[in-house]
């Protein structure tokens, strides 16, 4: 952290992300990639979570968690994040990018009455809420911190009583209602001392959710840390987030291909619309899963195919953002805890969402670009286990996705075969 900070943020009016010059790749990039990109990926560092010097009290969390060693995204990040630099970082879905910025806050707050020192924002309510809860978890043992977590669709008035009542330290929301609050003041920024965007290039992409967000970070004082994270992080989009930051520590997975899932086996079917719900039957009674998300390009698909399935007794249900919130996250939840094992879903749910026993995902519906593809498939195969994904392709213009997912990230997605060994796609 400097001492005084001196963002573009603060000074420019919003610029439009199409305006940004574009810059070359830091060579410090090229340096820590280059260092991480040989050592491979879960538990094989010599290192463990006890070589950070992290307090007790988050060391025992950590145990409780059941996590042995370090992830690399981990293993590069939190001894500098917890010196307090800002950090810019892309890793693959699933490697732990959240506890990088959750281990890394909680060590550094020193919690005061009534002050927020950490502020994370993010763009569905669903991963607010998967934050903070992985707040909590980590904070189990530093009963002084409080964390609360904020999202439209709750009545605000619930929201205001709670700030006032009961400040928490660490505040998870997304920006839409941080922003109706700290307007209100309600919610004072003034002691922000850590400012997180988790999927950054999603909230600083969309121009709406960027002026949102600048709008936010402009009431946080200059002194303080930024961290942003994202699995996806284009050329083009991290100049616009450096602008938020001082002097980064940027680790980026150098080379696209390495983004791609191992563990993952990904695989396609040719066929039309109208053939895709038998196929869908046929696949679903003959995979074997412990839970499947099925991604739908629309709201009214999404529920139209969940009727379906529970026509057919499957055991299936449906999120998406024609829903209210509280139908939302009560869904969301009995999916989490296993009350369901078909989640039928649009890309509302197609970041960040982590959920352990899902080892199939199934595009019913291809997705728009090369990067939601990238982010709906991490979904299976969380944190290096074994996963499925099958991707139904049937116009051209799916195909032409298809094959950009297999150019930028250098996979070779072959046709699902007649019979697929289980083996290769369950967790053993
Ligand atoms: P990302 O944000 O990179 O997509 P998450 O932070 O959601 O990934 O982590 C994916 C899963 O891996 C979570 O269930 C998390 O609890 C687990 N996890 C994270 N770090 C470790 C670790 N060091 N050891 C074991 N499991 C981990």
């Amino acid at each position: 952290m400097g001492e005084t900070r001196d963002n573009d943020v603060y000074e420019e009016d919003l610029l439009d992300y199409d305006e940004e010059e574009e810059k070359a790749p830091d060579s410090v990039t090229a340096k820590v990639n280059g260092e991480a990109g040989k050592k491979g990926y879960v538990g094989i560092h010599s290192s463990g979570f006890r070589d950070f010097l992290l307090k007790p009290e988050l060391l025992r969390a950590i145990v409780d968690s059941g996590f042995e060693h370090p992830s690399e995204v981990q293993h590069e990040c939190i001894p500098q994040a917890i010196l307090g630099m800002d950090v810019i970082c892309q890793a693959k879905s699933g490697m732990g990018k959240t506890a990088v910025f959750v281990l890394s806050s909680l060590q550094q707050i020193e919690p005061s009455p009534g002050q927020v020192i950490a502020l994370v924002l993010c763009h569905t309510r669903e991963l607010a809420y998967q934050i903070c809860h992985e707040f909590e978890r980590f904070s189990t043992y530093l009963p002084d911190i409080k964390v609360a977590v904020f999202y439209g669709g709750v009545n605000i008035k619930v929201h205001k009583d709670l700030l006032k009542n009961e400040c928490p330290h660490i505040v998870v929301g997304t920006p839409g209602r941080i922003l109706a609050l700290t307007r209100d003041k309600d919610l004072s920024l003034k002691n922000v001392r850590h400012f997180i965007l988790d999927e950054c290039d999603k909230m600083l992409e969309s121009l709406d959710m960027r002026r949102d967000v600048q709008e936010i970070f402009k009431m946080t004082p200059h002194d303080k840390q930024v961290m942003m994270f994202s699995a996806t992080l284009s050329k083009e989009i991290r100049p616009v987030c450096k602008k938020f930051m001082q002097d980064p520590m940027e680790i980026y997975v150098d080379d696209e291909a390495k983004l791609t899932l191992h563990g993952l086996v990904q695989h396609y079917i040719k066929l039309s619309e109208l053939e895709k719900n038998r196929k869908l039957n046929d696949l679903l009674d003959a995979l074997d899963f412990n839970q499947v998300v099925i991604f739908v390009k629309s709201v009214s698909r999404a529920a139209e195919l969940n009727k379906l399935l529970v026509e057919c007794n499957f055991p299936s249900i449906c999120i998406h953002s024609g829903m209210s919130q509280e139908e939302r996250l009560t869904r969301y939840k009995g999916f989490k805890e296993g009350h369901k094992r078909i989640l039928v879903a649009t890309d509302l749910v197609g970041r960040g969402i982590d959920i352990e026993r899902v080892n199939i995902v199934i595009n019913y519906d291809m997705p728009d670009s090369a990067d939601t593809y990238l982010h709906r498939v991490g979904r299976a195969g969380r944190f290096g286990t074994k996963g499925l994904a099958i991707t139904f392709v049937s116009s051209a213009s799916d195909s032409d996705v298809l094959n950009q997912v297999q150019e930028r990230f250098e996979v070779d997605i072959k046709e699902l075969p007649e019979q697929i060994d289980t083996s290769t796609y369950m967790p053993s």
